[in-house]
């Protein structure tokens, strides 16, 4: 496992695959949590495995999403034969309707997994009929059938998740997906370890693998490991229980809508993605309950405090959400009162910590109890750590390895496990996002070099996709703000009609400022009135000169570094 250094690009990226070669293509999800997307390609075949989104960051404003650049796929685009599916999460498969969109290809996935993807097509209005369920252990052809996938069930936070096995003619690729080794698992349904040992008997040449949680040590607790301390929750709360989960999380949904059984309380659902989910679980029989458990929000008035359960989506403290809205009092009879608790039954996903903070104090404010130290384990992880990596890699026996699913020292612990339990180092393949790797026939694996991968910002307000650079002027507008200088040019003399003129939004200094309006004015009208004549002919080295005189000066006199957008008008 030599340390990675930046490759250079894959020449032939952009020519099919020799007869005798099979590439995979990590598109997204290495080197970073999300937009998990790997291409698989040979002569007769391209497919992808999972098509994943990424959560934009506080530093990513007015961004809803972010999604894989598929420029991979854009010179085969009339061969691409289906998306598989691993499972349900928005790292998986958030960036399909953008995809589809584009290349409407099959998609195959396990009922659930297909149950939540079906309400985001009906949303974005796309071909439904593309859906191709798929069975635990089910195995069939993919495209011409060279290549055949097998859906193994693995235990992690939603329903339906499976490790994908890829037969082909180079060998098995076996795909973790993401996956923890619950022997508990809230649904029963349990890892296919006896199936993965088969196929560990048989050969494995690839393992790709999970490496979320693999720098903590041991074994991850089970799903079941929650259930005493949100019991604790529910035990010692006197007023309205709240709790904010991950709207996928079924299994949790399970163990509280149990909890709720059994302390006696009614349970509100309250968010538009908690509510789908919930309606899809029930419908395929992945969520078990009494049918008068549920009220609306309207009915809680009818029942003391301390008989109510709200369940909310939110638990990032994102502002549309159902706990943004109690907390803002929008939801009618249900107001947070003394003696409520709210309980985040989730973890932070980095980058909303700060959203997440301001939101418990919010509630602390309206009087709800937010401590969760002093009850238990109100949360796991979908993740195994490090016992569970070595275990799916003891059983599978696999001739190479590869670590997925995480940053750069992740993918690099998950490999020193494997090379702990006996693997040498050139049998762990420590790649990149872009990086292309080869197969042939009686030969080791060979990267090639890196194709083009990316990211696209996509903001549901606008058109779907936005560029970075857009992302990059919010922030130093979010930052520093703008300011606007205006030149008003005589088209007869090419001399200045007026003085220029200066706003500012966000910046430091009000444009009211007169001293420093006029330190600004003086300078644009000196930058002009010294522009040489070629320069005061080019309207757009004019900018940059005026661009360039006033960023200098104004961090110098501010330390800041607004946007400068100096406008040229003819009079
Ligand atoms: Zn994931
Ligand atoms: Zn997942």
């Amino acid at each position: 496992m030599p340390p990675s250094v930046p490759l250079s690009l894959f020449e032939a990226w952009q020519e099919a695959p020799a007869d005798d070669e099979l590439r995979l293509v990590p598109i997204g999800g290495l080197g970073e949590f999300g937009m998990n997307a790997l291409a698989v390609h040979t002569a007769k075949s391209l497919f992808l495995v999972d098509c994943g989104q990424l959560f934009p960051s506080d530093d990513e404003p007015g961004i809803d999403s972010i999604v894989p650049d598929f420029a991979y796929l854009e010179p085969f685009a009339d061969r691409i034969d289906a998306v598989l599916l691993t499972h349900g999460h928005e790292d998986h498969l958030g960036a399909l309707p953008y995809f589809l969109e584009r290349w409407p290809v099959p998609v195959y996935g396990t009922a659930f997994t297909l149950g939540l993807l079906e309400g985001k097509l009906r949303e974005f209005g796309l071909d439904r009929s593309l859906l191709r369920r798929v069975e635990d252990f089910q195995r069939l052809p993919v495209g011409c059938g060279e290549i055949e996938a097998e859906w193994i069930p693995i235990t992690h936070s939603i329903p339906d998740a499976c490790a994908l096995a890829l037969h082909t003619p180079w060998g098995v690729i076996l795909h973790s997906g993401d996956f923890k080794l619950d022997a508990t698992p809230t649904d029963g349904r349990l890892t296919g370890v006896a199936r993965l040992k088969a196929l560990g008997d048989e050969g494995v040449a690839l393992l790709m693998s999970d490496s979320t949680n693999v720098m903590r040590s041991g074994w991850s607790p089970s799903e079941e490991a929650c259930r005493e301390g949100l019991r604790e929750a529910f035990r010692r709360t006197s007023g309205k229980l709240f709790v904010a989960l991950f709207s996928s999380h079924i299994h949790r949904l399970q163990t509280l809508l149990d909890l709720a059984f059994e302390e006696n309380r009614v349970v509100v659902p309250l968010g538009r993605s908690l509510e789908r989910n919930i309606a899809v679980a029930r419908e395929l029989k992945r969520l078990r309950l009494p049918d008068d458990l549920f009220i609306q929000p309207n009915e809680a008035p009818l029942f003391a405090p301390n008989r109510i359960l709200t369940l909310c989506t939110g638990s990032q403290g994102e502002a549309m959400s159902a706990t943004a809205r109690l907390l803002r009092r929008e939801v009618k009879g249900l107001a947070i009162e003394r003696g409520d608790r709210l309980v985040l039954s989730s973890r932070a996903i980095p980058g909303h910590e700060v959203a997440i903070s301001k939101m418990l104090d919010e509630a602390a404010r309206q009087g709800a109890e937010t401590d969760t130290e002093t009850l238990g384990t109100v949360h796991v992880s979908g993740h195994g750590q490090r016992e569970e990596a070595a275990e799916l890699i003891r059983w599978t026996r696999p001739r190479w390895m590869m670590p997925v699913h995480g940053t750069y020292r992740h993918l690099q612990a998950h490999g020193r496990i494997a090379e702990e339990l006996g693997w040498s180092s050139d049998r762990v393949l420590l790649v990149e996002g872009g990086t292309c790797i080869r197969f042939r026939h009686g030969h080791e694996p060979e990267i090639p070099g890196s194709v083009p991968v990316g990211k696209y910002f996509v903001d549901q307000g606008v058109e779907h996709r936005v560029d970075a650079r857009v992302v990059r002027d919010r922030l130093i507008l979010q930052e520093d703000g703008i300011v606007i200088v205006t030149l008003v040019i005589d088209g007869a003399t090419g001399e200045l009609a007026s003085d220029p003129a200066i706003l500012t939004r966000g910046f430091v200094v009000l444009s009211d400022d007169e001293a420093y309006s006029d330190l600004l004015r003086n300078a644009a009208r000196k930058a002009f009135e010294e522009a040489p004549p070629e320069v005061r002919q080019d309207k757009d080295l004019l900018i940059e000169l005026l661009r360039q005189t006033l960023r200098r000066i104004i961090r110098k006199t501010t330390e800041t570094r607004p946007m400068v957008v100096p406008m040229l008008l003819e009079a």
